[in-house]
């Protein structure tokens, strides 16, 4: 998936908070740090023989070689220990910031899965799977990036939207 698709879906995992607790302003730092998280399984992508991802190329380059794009940091592995340094460190900050960035960061494998290229979920595991029948799974920039795009963006968009009151009140407070 491109960059774009990876970082609206991850952000939707700000509703976490709509489900389990009651909406603030802090409602935007959890959705930046969703997209943040949806992004960041593809610091492997400047690993040789990946031409397709670009995210952090260059600035990840001294994982070149080292790091088999799709391997490790798409496994449940990574998923895993995402999760755990954030609870470890993270959850002062927010109670919900761990399970935000695990779930940002878990959705990025999760697509990747529709693509044509497989995924090694099972890390250290050599074998790399689909989630979805041959037949239907289409390159990055195809049909099933277009789509999460627009279902990603629509999320976040009706999030807004629906808590747009909760957002204003809790600025019209700070602003005070
Ligand atoms: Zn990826």
């Amino acid at each position: 998936m491109t960059w774009r698709t990876h970082a609206v879906v991850g952000a939707n995992a700000v509703w976490i908070t709509a489900f389990f607790s009651s909406v603030d302003a802090t409602a935007f730092g959890l959705l930046v740090a969703g997209a943040f998280a949806g992004l960041l399984p593809d610091i492997d992508a400047s690993a040789r023989g990946a031409k397709i991802h670009y995210v952090a190329e260059g600035t990840f380059g001294m994982f070149k070689g080292v790091f088999q794009h799709r391997g490790f940091f798409h496994s449940l592995l990574a998923v895993a220990t995402v999760f755990l340094l954030s609870f470890w460190f993270l959850r002062a900050y927010h109670p919900f910031l761990p399970a935000i960035l695990a779930l940002g960061y878990a959705s990025h494998p999760i697509i990747d899965g529709f693509n044509t290229v497989g995924v090694r979920y099972l890390f250290p595991k050599r074998e790399r799977y689909n989630l979805i029948p041959k037949l239907f799974r289409t390159p990055v920039h195809g049909f099933a990036d277009q789509l999460f795009f627009i279902a990603g963006s629509l999320g976040i968009a009706l999030f807004v939207l629906s808590y747009a009151v909760n957002f204003s009140f809790s600025f019209g407070t700070i602003a005070l």
